[in-house]
């Protein structure tokens, strides 16, 4: 779990920051975000202990910002606050993986049951999302490939235009990629991209209640390819995960 050579490799790293970038500091929701698309995107793993004084230091934030943060994370179910032990990315149990899955399945075959035929506005951004999904896919870029799978399916309940349900689903499907996280044996379960081309080839031919019916399948498959045991985890330290976060956020708004 602790490798040396890659501690030193990161001090070094922090020696060439420039001072100002260090100082910056994360507002209450800056910080919320951050660890939120951390958690959605696998990057700080399920059973992974949040310290307040490491995510302190990454990301310039006093403890007052960082507890009422890490509560609005439990209220979203991601992470668990424990008395006396703090606060952990959640890490569900083997009953609760499996009710985010019939959770979706309910909810995302009932959005679909229910939509109208796509007008071309929407064919256009489900088409670019899908081009997006298969250049990830292509450039094995693991992160990109599970937040645009999810994104897929926002996209969807966002067409459908039920703020409600959309706010619904953030959160399962967050709790699902917690959930692959932890059952997944093979590093590539995730959405099939054709299973997604075909859904939106039924919308754009009105056939709503066969897109539902494929929604159902789609789901039942990457379930059906978890095996649901205990497992061990290998999580690398919090230091490490966050601030490699902090970096490559620094990295994208410099390009912005
Ligand atoms: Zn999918």
């Amino acid at each position: 779990m602790h490798n040396p050579e890659h501690h030193s490799q990161k001090f070094r790293l922090q020696l060439k920051t420039p001072r100002s970038t260090r100082a910056r500091q994360y507002s209450s929701d800056q910080l919320y975000r951050a660890l939120y698309d951390a958690i959605a995107t696998s990057a700080l793993r399920p059973g992974q202990k949040l310290t307040e004084e490491v995510i302190g230091q990454a990301f310039g934030a006093t403890r007052w910002t960082i507890r009422p943060v890490l509560r609005r994370l439990a209220s979203d179910g991601v992470v668990k606050i424990f008395r006396n032990r703090g606060a952990f990315v959640a890490r569900p149990a083997i009953g609760e993986a499996r009710e985010v899955f019939a959770a979706r399945r309910i909810l995302e075959s009932g959005l679909l049951a229910q939509f109208k035929k796509l007008a071309k506005q929407e064919l256009v951004r489900l088409r670019k999302h899908l081009r997006d999904e298969d250049r990830a896919r292509r450039e094995k870029d693991n992160r990109g490939q599970i937040q645009l799978a999810g994104g897929f399916h926002m996209l969807l309940a966002d067409i459908a235009g039920n703020r409600l349900l959309s706010g619904m689903l953030k959160d399962l499907i967050t709790q699902n990629a917690l959930a692959v996280t932890v059952y997944q044996r093979s590093s590539d379960t995730t959405c099939r991209t054709d299973d997604h081309r075909t859904l939106v080839e039924l919308l754009k031919q009105d056939k709503a209640s066969a897109a539902a019916r494929l929604m159902v399948k789609h789901l039942n498959e990457i379930e059906n390819s978890l095996v649901f045991e205990a497992s061990a985890d290998d999580a690398p330290e919090l230091s490490v995960i966050l601030n490699s976060i902090r970096k490559r956020n620094e990295t994208n708004r410099s390009r912005s």
